[in-house]
Formats: structure tokens, C-alpha cells, sequence
């Protein structure tokens, strides 16, 4: 049984007094982690302050983004030894945001799924289609590529590990939400593909999330998906009320 995981991808959204008084409220409110993994990826800015507040709790913090670098002469980036560091567990890669706006590649994710992992940080690793390759009836064959780039060279015991996040780009902050169904078959085509990367048994143990305007109306249904095992959320992620709603519906 693979044990849910919600997280909030808070973007470059909230000023850090808002962050504050968010994690108060949620903090006593997480579930307990041994039914549901509850986090918040907070913008670095906030990150240890969040972690300290959230000491005692259940609700964990992660990072939208990290260089795969242990260090070294890259102006405004944060590694993965510096998010480790403080107590970060979780990262968001590949981000279709980041790779959108950042130039990142199937290449650079992987060097950043390798370097997190190295780093004892768990990778929450994104992928997803756009509007037109879904169109041209291309979205398995994109998702499966993806896949198997950004997970080229990891061992069968970190597969494990993992979490990956379908996040359909045409859903992201669009109210658009994949069909249930839809978003459950292709999760089910990442499951598979990783079956035939390494084993049966590795595909069973992966998370997949789905994310693309997930809320509290229609997280319950996505979770009752048989390949579905969280969700990765932005916009709903920033109002407590909601946000503890998608985490009661984990449990
Ligand atoms: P929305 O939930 O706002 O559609 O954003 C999804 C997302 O990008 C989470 O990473």
C-alpha cells in the first residue's frame, strides 16, 4: 500500500508574515505521517524559518527548486547540501515552470534527481504535456520519455524513492483539471514504464501525483484512482482552509 503524499507548491506566492500565520494554522492540523505525507514547498527565502516553525509537527517543508552542484559559483542558487542542511527532505524538479522559464532540460533534472538523492533529500520529480502534444494524441510517448530521461542512471533501490508528479501543463492554474480517468491513465503509463525500466515491483512502490487545478472539490475523487497516490498543488495550497481539506482527503 503506498502511503499518500499532498503537497502545496506555494510558487513565488506569499509575503513571509502570511507564511507564518499559514504554518500556524495547518501545523496542528497535519495528519498523522505514518497515513499521509503533508508538505508545504515554501520559496527559499522562507525555508528554514518554515522549518524551525514546523518543528513537533507533522507538516513538512520542501523546496520548488535546487542547482545539482554541492556548492560552487552559481549567483542566486541554493544546493542541495544548503536545503539538507536545514532539514529539508523534499524537493519539486523539473517543475514545468522551471523548465518553461528556466531553461530546464530532461538533462539538467536528471542531474538533479542524482544530485538529490545523493544528498538524502527525495526527489518530487515533474512531467507533463502540453495543450498540443495531448492534442496530437502524443502525451504518452512525451510522459514516458521524460520519465525515463530524468530517472536515467538511478539504482532500483532509489527508484523507491521516488515521487513523480504528472502535472498536464494545459491544467496547471487553468481550473482545467484532467479527467479523473485521464489523469489515472496516464499515471498509469508512468507506473508501467518504470515496471519496464527496472522491475514490477519498483513500479508498485513509486508515488505518482497528479497535479493541474487540484481543490478540495476534486482531490477525493483523483485520490480514488488506482495509480494516483497524491497531489501536487498550487493555487489551492494557499489557503489553510483548503489546504487542510486536501490533506484530510489522504487519509
Ligand atoms: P494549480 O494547482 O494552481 O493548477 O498548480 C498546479 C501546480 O503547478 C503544482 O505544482
Amino acid at each position: 500500500m503506498r502511503k499518500p503524499i499532498i503537497a502545496g507548491n506555494w510558487k513565488m506566492y506569499k509575503k513571509f508574515s502570511e507564511a507564518k500565520q499559514f504554518i500556524e494554522e495547518v501545523k496542528g492540523l497535519a495528519p498523522d505521517a505514518d497515513k499521509v505525507d503533508s508538505i508545504i514547498c515554501a520559496p527559499s527565502l522562507f525555508l528554514q524559518p518554515l522549518v524551525q516553525a514546523t518543528e513537533g509537527s507533522t507538516l513538512q517543508i520542501g523546496a520548488q527548486t535546487m542547482h545539482d552542484a554541492k556548492e560552487g559559483a552559481y549567483t542566486g542558487e541554493v544546493s542541495p547540501v544548503q536545503l539538507k542542511d536545514i532539514g529539508i527532505n523534499y524537493v519539486i524538479l523539473g517543475h514545468s515552470e522551471r523548465r518553461q522559464y528556466f531553461n530546464e532540460s530532461d538533462v539538467s533534472v536528471n542531474k538533479k534527481v542524482k544530485a538529490a538523492y545523493e544528498h538524502g533529500i527525495t526527489p518530487i520529480m515533474c512531467v507533463g504535456e502540453t495543450l498540443e502534444q495531448r492534442e496530437s494524441g502524443a502525451t504518452a510517448s512525451i510522459v514516458e520519455n521524460q520519465v525515463a530521461a530524468g530517472v536515467a542512471g538511478l539504482a532500483e533501490e532509489q527508484i523507491n524513492q521516488l515521487v513523480i508528479a504528472y502535472e498536464p501543463i494545459w491544467a496547471i492554474g487553468t481550473g482545467k483539471t484532467a479527467t479523473a480517468e485521464d489523469a489515472n491513465e496516464v499515471c498509469g503509463v508512468i507506473r508501467k514504464k518504470i515496471a519496464s525500466l527496472y522491475s514490477p515491483e519498483a513500479a508498485d512502490q513509486v508515488r505518482i501525483q497528479y497535479g493541474g487545478s487540484v481543490k478540495p472539490a476534486n482531490i477525493e475523487e483523483l485520490l480514488g484512482m488506482e495509480h494516483i497516490d497524491g497531489a501536487l498543488v498550487g493555487g489551492a495550497s494557499l489557503e489553510a482552509d483548503s489546504f487542510v481539506k486536501l490533506l484530510e482527503a489522504g487519509l
